[in-house]
């Protein structure tokens, strides 16, 4: 009698290994934990084949190396961390969430001012709040606490107004502030095509689920920007049923 392990053994650990990284990794993409990732994964590799070899030093210090990056792990991820705990208690218990007609209304208000805006090649950084609050960010800027129009919009991203540097808010429906500080992306991978207005979007979009409109001065497009992902060169219908879509509002009789 032969006593071999089953072939299909080995090669179903590998699937499920591999399944399981893979997703991981998805969960990561776009953050900076994705680098940080990338590195365990090749130490596992390597701690694995080390093993394997019987290379009794190298396989030492990679034992000793995986209990200090533990360490090194909640160091380097400490701001993450700590954010992450923050918002767990900040969650909105209890949204007044918007009619149908108020939103359609507003994102209505919010492409006509995108499009006037990038006509006239003017930047602009605007913040709608999904379910995560963005009070820090907006106590960063000027309070505002007003009806959302198109008029209102463009004329604080309108050069000369004092407000026009960094980023508005629009929370529960109406401009909460603006001239706001938003966490600028440390994303390696974002084109140089993209400066810093489009940085801060993506930052503000890596740490919370607010739906960003950015319009670009110098290539005088919009892009929607969301978990992450930027959607650039939208035309106006197609940012409302984007932001729509995230919103998760559909008309009834659609
Ligand atoms: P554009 O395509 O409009 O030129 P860009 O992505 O190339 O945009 P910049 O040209 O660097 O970016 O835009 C600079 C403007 O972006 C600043 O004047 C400021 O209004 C805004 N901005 C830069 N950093 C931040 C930030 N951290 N938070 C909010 N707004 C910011
Ligand atoms: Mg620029």
């Amino acid at each position: 009698m032969y006593n071999v392990i089953p072939f299909w053994k080995p090669l179903v650990e590998i699937a499920i290994l591999w399944f399981m990284m893979y997703h991981v990794m998805l969960f990561f993409e776009g953050t900076r934990a994705i680098q940080v990732l990338r590195g365990i994964v090749m130490l596992l590799v390597a701690f694995f084949v080390f093993q394997r070899l019987n290379f009794v030093v190298l396989d030492w210090l990679l034992t000793k190396l995986f209990g200090i990056s533990i360490i090194a792990l909640l160091i380097i991820f400490h701001p993450e961390i700590r954010q992450g705990l923050a918002r767990l208690g900040q969650r909105h218990l209890f949204i007044p969430s918007l009619r149908e007609e108020e939103w359609d209304r507003i994102l209505k208000e919010i492409s006509v001012a995108a499009d006037n805006l990038a006509r006239d090649s003017i930047g602009a950084l605007i913040a709608i709040e999904k379910n995560e609050p963005l009070h820090t960010f907006a106590s960063s800027g000027v309070a505002i606490e007003a009806r959302v129009s198109s008029e209102l919009i463009e004329s604080v991203f309108t050069p000369r107004s004092i407000l026009h540097d960094g980023g508005m808010i629009i929370q529960h429906g109406r401009v909460m502030a603006a001239g706001c500080l938003f966490p600028l992306s440390p994303n390696q991978e974002l084109s140089r095509m993209f400066g810093t207005r489009h940085r801060a979007a993506l930052g503000l979009s890596e740490e919370t689920d607010a739906i960003i409109i950015v319009v670009s001065e110098e290539r005088q497009d919009i892009s929607l920007v969301y978990r992450g992902m930027l959607y650039k060169d939208l035309g106006r219908e197609e940012l409302i049923s984007r932001i729509k879509e995230i919103i998760k509002i559909k008309k009834e009789d659609e």
